[in-house]
């Protein structure tokens, strides 16, 4: 440890992925004295290595594995999507910087007949929680979206979706937190939390740190973290991979899903097309490292080349490896835990954490002001998990 002398302030975030960043932005818009603190540089880890997907619908392989009771439980999340797009549509103004979002809008097509009434399902549960999707029948998709394979009978178009760039989205929300006046300390490495009569005291790599008020979203590392207060909640770590090809000629204007096998595919500004859809990594069993697996690779890429047949002209650059915050029942977790440590707020959403970004900084920033948020939050609350 070493002897710096404590910090002291009004709210202390742990964790800079594009939740914390948010979060700081808008405690020090707010005037909230504030200090983020992150192990490694703001947005290395999932907000940093994510796909860019702009998500606003239920994903399809929970839906067809989880049932369509778990979707009606899920839902009241699609309002925190839509929300949060109407947020990034206005972030190149706020924050100064171009975070290349396109909402070409997201299509998820299906291979048989089976898929597409599922498709029907989840679209009208959509629609009950006023996202504007729509069915497509073969002929809808062939107007689309030309460029899908024949063999595709149809799908679903949902019109808030789309993509951004992860690189440009975390750094410029801190660098905005930055100009409003918060502080931001990288390379600390939250070591241990105490309850303290005036609040919390951190001990890291870099010192101690107080504060009356703790915001605790690090990502994957969130639960343990918050263990240390006496917090139990089930958000893990799960290993993911995303594969990038050389820039190619305009192909794909939508975010590409298919109902058949795991897929997400888009084309970035540059030209590159990003291919994933959660495709886990593996774990090398001599160190212990995450690391690519090669045969989810070349199943990834086959997947995408067969709802998009001329992907396969497009060379692969770079596959990487990300670890996504996973949570049992896919909702975010959102929550200020007075009943455990009284200024305590925790929060993670959790494989849609790069689109949901911008409004869990909103919705934690309000908790830890103690301002009424404007969404009912208690579906989100980690007491659900009993
Ligand atoms: C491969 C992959 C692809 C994905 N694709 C998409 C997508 O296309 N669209 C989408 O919406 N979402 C996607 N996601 C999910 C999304 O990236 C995450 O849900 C989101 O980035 C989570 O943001 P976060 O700020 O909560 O966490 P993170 O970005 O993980 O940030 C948490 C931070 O906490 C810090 N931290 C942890 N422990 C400590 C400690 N002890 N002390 C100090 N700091 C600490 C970490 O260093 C890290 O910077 C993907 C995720 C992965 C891994």
């Amino acid at each position: 440890m070493s002897s710096a002398p404590e910090q002291q302030t009004d709210v202390l975030v742990v964790g800079g992925g594009i939740a914390g960043a948010a979060t700081a932005y808008r405690l020090a818009q707010a005037g909230v004295e504030t200090i983020l603190l992150d192990r490694h540089d703001l947005g290395t880890q999932a907000s940093g290595a994510n796909a860019g997907s702009m998500h606003g619908q239920i994903q399809f392989t929970p839906f067809r594995d989880f049932g369509e009771e778990w979707a009606r439980r899920w839902a009241p999340t699609l309002a925190l999507l839509k929300a949060s797009v109407e947020i990034w549509k206005g972030l190149n103004d706020e924050l100064g910087v171009d975070v290349e979002l396109r909402l070409g809008g997201g299509l998820l097509v299906a291979s048989d007949e089976r898929q597409l009434r599922m498709i029907e399902r989840k679209v009208a549960l959509e629609n009950s929680h006023g996202v504007a999707s729509r069915l497509l029948s073969r002929a809808d998709l062939r107007a689309v979206a030309p460029y899908v394979a024949d063999e595709m009978v149809g799908g679903e178009l949902c019109p808030i979706e789309g993509k951004a760039n992860p690189l440009l989205a975390t750094p410029a929300f801190a660098a905005a937190a930055q100009r409003a006046g918060a502080t931001i300390e990288r390379h600390v490495d939250v070591r241990a939390i105490e309850r303290t009569r005036a609040g919390f005291r951190l001990e890291t790599t870099k010192g101690r740190f107080s504060a009356p008020r703790l915001v605790i979203c690090a990502g994957a590392e969130t639960a343990r973290l918050a263990r240390m207060l006496g917090a139990e909640m089930p958000i893990e770590g799960h290993p993911m991979q995303v594969n990038v090809t050389e820039a190619v000629a305009p192909l794909v204007p939508h975010l590409v899903y298919f109902a058949g096998d795991r897929l997400t595919l888009k084309q970035a500004r540059i030209g590159s097309l990003l291919i994933g859809g959660g495709w886990p990594a593996a774990v090398d069993p001599r160190s212990g490292r995450y690391v690519v697996d090669l045969h989810g690779v070349r199943r990834n890429l086959a997947v995408a080349r067969r709802v998009v047949p001329a992907v396969g002209g497009a060379r692969l650059l770079r596959t990487w490896v990300g670890v996504n915050n996973g949570v049992p029942d896919e909702m975010p977790i959102v929550a200020a835990l007075d009943a455990v440590a009284p200024g305590l707020v925790v929060g993670t959403f959790p494989y849609l954490g790069f689109s949901g970004g911008p409004i869990m900084g909103e919705l934690l920033a309000d908790l830890a002001r103690g301002v009424e948020p404007r969404f009912d939050l208690s579906p989100f609350s980690p007491a659900r998990f009993g």
